[in-house]
C-alpha cells in the first residue's frame, strides 16, 4: 500500500485517492506552564496505520487523548472528515481508544463487556448476539464469552478490550501502548493478530509504541516526534533509509553518526570533510559548503576488512571491541579523529581481526545518507 508523504516532510508528493479522514491542524497544548503540542499538523488517511513514535514525554499520548476527545487543545483544531470534532465530547466521536491496562469490567463476562458500549446505545439483545459473535471470531476468543476477566491471559484481555472497542465501529480505533504489558512473543503474536484485525476491518489505526520493530512492522506510516511536534511523517523504509535529521536517524534503528562539514556540493551528490578525510556522498538536502553535517551509516551496512580496501567511501581506525553476539559479532572501531563506530557482521566468513589491530571500514555510497545535525540541541 502506498501512502502519500504528508505536507510536514516538505516532499511534494501527490496526493492520490487516499481520502483524508483526520486532520490535525496547528495543535498546541499547555500544560501549566508545560508546553506538551507545539503546533501539530497532521493528514490521516482512510484506513491508514498511522504510528506515532518518539520519546518519553514528547507528547505522543496527549495527540492520542486530543483525538479522543479526553482532552482539550490550547490552540488548534481537529477535523475528522472535514468536520470540526475540536469541542465534541468523546462519545459524540467515532472514535475509541484502547489503552495498555486492558481496562475491561472485572464483575461482568467477556460477553457483556464487549456488548457494553452497544447496550449503552441502546441496541437489541439480538443486535448484541450477533456483534459479540462477530468480534469474539475477529479476536479469535470463540468459546470464551462467558468467562470472567479474572480468568483470562493477558493477552486474551486485550483482544477482549480490542472487541469492546471495535464493536461499536469507530471510524479511528486509538491505541496507546496496546502491548506494553505482554511478554515479547505474546507481544510478536499479538502485533500480527492486529495487523490482521486492522487489514480485514479497514479501520484507520492510530497506534503508539516505544517498541521500533514494532513500529517498522505494523504501520503504513511512521510519525516521528520530538518536543511537542513531528519531525518527520514517512512510511517505515523512508523514515530508516532517507532520515532527515541526525535524531530521526538515531532514534530509529541503530546508526553511526560521523560529525563533519559540507566539503563542497556537487551536482551528483555532496563531499564531506570527516576529521580531515573527503568522503562522498548522496544527499536530497539543501546542503552549502561549510554546513555542519552527519553522515549517517546503519551499523549492518558498515562493514570491515583486514587488509587495505579500495572503495571510494572508506576509512581506517583501530579495532577497540569485538563481541560475539551468536549469527553477528559486534564492533567497534576507533577513528584518528576520536569519533567511534559501530559495525555489526555475520560471523560466518569474518575477518581475523582482534583488538587492538588496525582495521579498514567501507560502504556503499547509496547506503550512507547526509542528515541534519540536530542533536546538539536536544534537551
Ligand atoms: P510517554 O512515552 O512517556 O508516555 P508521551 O510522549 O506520551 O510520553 P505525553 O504523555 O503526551 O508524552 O506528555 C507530554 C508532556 O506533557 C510531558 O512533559 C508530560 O509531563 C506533560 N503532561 C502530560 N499530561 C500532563 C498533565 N495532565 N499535566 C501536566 N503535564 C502533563
Amino acid at each position: 500500500m502506498w501512502w502519500p508523504a504528508p505536507a510536514v516532510t516538505g516532499r511534494k508528493t501527490p496526493v492520490a485517492d487516499h481520502q483524508v479522514l483526520l486532520s490535525l491542524r496547528d495543535l498546541y497544548k499547555v500544560f501549566d506552564t508545560q508546553e506538551a503540542l507545539s503546533g501539530v499538523s497532521l493528514d490521516v488517511y482512510e484506513g491508514e496505520f498511522l504510528t506515532l513514535l518518539g520519546p518519553s514525554g514528547c507528547g505522543k499520548t496527549t495527540t492520542l487523548r486530543i483525538i479522543a476527545g479526553l482532552e482539550m487543545p490550547s490552540r488548534g483544531v481537529v477535523l475528522l472528515n472535514g468536520e470540526d470534532i475540536t469541542g465534541l465530547p468523546p462519545e459524540k466521536r467515532q472514535v475509541n481508544t484502547v489503552f495498555q491496562n486492558y481496562a475491561l469490567f472485572p464483575h461482568m463476562n467477556v460477553e457483556k463487556n464487549i456488548a457494553y458500549g452497544l447496550k449503552m446505545r441502546g441496541a437489541s439483545r439480538q443486535e448484541m448476539k450477533e456483534a459479540v459473535g462477530k468480534m469474539l471470531a475477529l479476536v479469535q476468543l470463540e468459546g470464551y464469552g462467558k468467562r470472567q476477566p479474572g480468568q483470562l491471559s493477558g493477552g486474551q484481555r486485550q483482544r477482549v478490550a480490542i472487541a469492546r472497542s471495535l464493536v461499536l465501529s469507530p471510524r479511528i480505533l486509538l491505541l496507546d501502548e496496546p502491548l506494553g504489558a505482554l511478554d515479547l512473543q505474546l507481544r510478536r503474536q499479538m502485533q500480527q493478530e492486529l495487523k490482521r484485525m486492522q487489514r480485514s476491518l479497514g479501520i484507520t489505526f492510530i497506534y503508539i509504541t516505544h517498541d521500533q520493530e514494532e513500529a517498522l512492522g505494523m504501520s503504513d506510516r511512521i510519525a516521528l516526534m520530538r518536543d511537542g511536534r513531528f519531525v518527520q511523517v514517512g512510511s517505515p523504509e523512508a523514515l530508516y533509509e532517507r532520515p532527515e535529521t541526525a535524531f530521526a536517524a538515531s532514534f530509529i534503528g541503530e546508526t553511526n553518526l560521523l560529525r563533519g562539514r559540507a566539503a563542497a556540493v556537487k551536482d551528483d551528490g555532496v563531499l564531506m570533510d570527516v576529521g580531515g578525510i573527503t568522503l562522498p556522498a548522496d544527499s536530497s538536502l539543501w546542503i552549502s559548503p561549510g554546513d555542519p553535517l552527519c553522515l549517517s551509516i546503519r551499523a549492518e551496512r558498515l562493514y570491515m576488512s583486514a587488509a587495505p580496501v579500495k572503495e571510494p567511501c572508506r576509512l581506517s581506525g583501530t579495532l577497540a571491541e569485538s563481541r560475539y553476539a551468536g549469527g553477528e559479532r559486534i564492533c567497534v572501531v576507533h577513528l584518528p579523529d576520536g569519533q567511534a563506530v559501530k559495525s555489526r557482521r555475520p560471523t560466518e566468513g569474518e575477518p581475523p581481526c582482534v583488538v587492538g589491530d588496525k582495521v579498514y571500514l567501507w560502504w556503499h555510497q547509496a547506503s550512507a545518507v547526509i542528515v541534519r545535525d540536530d542533536l546538539e540541541v536536544a534537551p
